[in-house]
């Protein structure tokens, strides 16, 4: 028995374990049967972050050889990726996650493409793209996104510009290429701008206040209210008064408006002596020498009328109704008034003033109740009349 036992041992040993000597036996059913008595397990290769530690053990009968994967470490990440930097593991390095910029939109022709998170300029704004250069009326605008590069300028008219007596001469456009006629509308002569600078030490007179213009204000020239100045004089129509010397006192004058008035009215209140009215009873000189009651007398006459619903469109109510070039202070003149028209006449006509009332103009003084006073234009001649015959008016007014 024992024999036995020892051989198959061998036996056993010869067939299952490899030997040069005892190639294998084809039927292993039961010599293959080893009762491996393994080592324990040992490292065979270290574990990585990525691969599994690899142990082997040995049959220490057989030699025969086992391997398992035990384990896996993982990668240890570090600190999170950034735009510039990567994630890595902190063991083997490996770049985990790449560092690297978030988008944001395209760039654009004025806008740059930046990092959403750190606002990095990643790709510069492409700037615009030019279309055609603007002419007068067309802006220069980019071909890509249309913005406008440059606004058109507008068009350079030659125009002349109005001065205090002449129009304003519209020029067309002097660019090259354009030539465009200007549209605007002529803008009429602006008139001087009478106002007293250096009365104190000079005549008087009123200058011209515009740039450029110094005329000092004279008879024939055109008035603030566009009429012609036919008189100038130190009384001050306003107060009423002359103060001062001739070195100190301001001058004021007497402006004509360009036409008669349409109709030719009766003067009005016939049968009444109006109360303050100047009242002249004789035509000797001192009756066509006084100056300044015009202004005053025409405003007595309008009130006394306006009582009366008849009395329209008077002599006295045409001109306080007047209503010209944004002026509606004119009067009446009175005969004294009327006086220094009628000799300046010619001055006026020579400057537009119309002054072609043959047969006369009424003044605003009063003869008596049925009585006033008118001025012929074809000889020196003051008249008194019947207050409701038709005459001619020629409102005045007084700066
Ligand atoms: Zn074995
Ligand atoms: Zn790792
Ligand atoms: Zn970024
Ligand atoms: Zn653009
Ligand atoms: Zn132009
Ligand atoms: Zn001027």
């Amino acid at each position: 028995m024992r024999n036995l036992f020892l051989g198959i041992l061998v036996v056993v040993f010869l067939a299952g374990c490899s030997n040069p000597f005892f190639p294998p036996l084809k039927d292993k059913g039961e010599l293959d049967d080893c009762l491996h008595v393994y080592s324990n397990w040992t490292t065979k290769t270290e574990a990585t972050c990525v691969a599994k530690e690899v142990q082997e053990r040995t049959c220490s009968l057989c030699g025969d050889k086992q391997i398992k994967e035990v384990g896996e470490l993982g990668h240890v990440p570090g600190e999170a990726a950034t735009c510039t930097t990567d994630q890595i593991c902190t063991i083997c390095e490996e770049v985990l996650v790449e560092a690297g910029h978030t988008l944001g939109a395209e760039a654009t022709c004025t806008d740059d493409q930046v990092c959403m998170v750190c606002h990095v300029v990643i790709a510069e704004a492409l700037g615009h793209v030019p279309g055609s250069i603007a002419t007068c009326t067309e802006a220069q605008t980019c071909t890509v996104c249309n913005d406008v590069i440059e606004e058109a300028p507008g068009h350079a008219f030659s125009t002349i510009p109005a001065t205090c007596i002449t129009a304003s001469i519209p020029g067309s456009c002097t660019r090259d290429d354009c030539n465009e006629a200007n549209p605007e509308s002529i803008v009429l002569a602006l008139k001087h701008n009478w106002n007293w600078s250096s009365y104190l030490s000079g005549s008087g007179l009123r200058e011209c206040q515009r740039n450029d213009c110094t005329v000092k204000a004279g008879i024939g020239d055109t008035g603030p209210a566009g009429g012609i100045i036919f008189y100038s004089t130190e009384f001050d129509f306003f107060t009423g008064t002359t103060v001062g010397d001739n070195n100190t006192v301001k001058r004021y004058y007497l402006e004509t408006a360009l036409v008669n008035e349409p109709s030719n009215p009766e003067w009005g209140a016939y049968g009444t002596l109006i109360s303050g009215v100047t009242i002249f009873t004789s035509s000797d000189a001192s009756v066509a020498s006084i100056i300044g009651n015009g202004r005053k007398d025409t405003n007595i006459i309008a009130n006394h009328l306006k009582n009366n619903t008849t009395e329209t469109n008077r002599a006295a109510q045409l001109c306080v109704n007047k209503n010209f070039d944004g002026f509606s202070d004119w009067f009446l003149p009175s005969l004294g008034e009327l006086n220094q028209l009628y000799h300046n006449r010619d001055t006026v006509n020579n400057a537009g003033g119309n002054l072609g009332a043959f047969w006369g103009y009424w003044s605003s003084s009063q003869y008596n109740n049925n009585l006033a006073w008118y001025m012929i234009f074809y000889n020196d001649e003051q008249l008194f009349t019947s207050k409701y015959v038709n005459i001619s008016v020629r409102a005045i007014r007084a700066f």
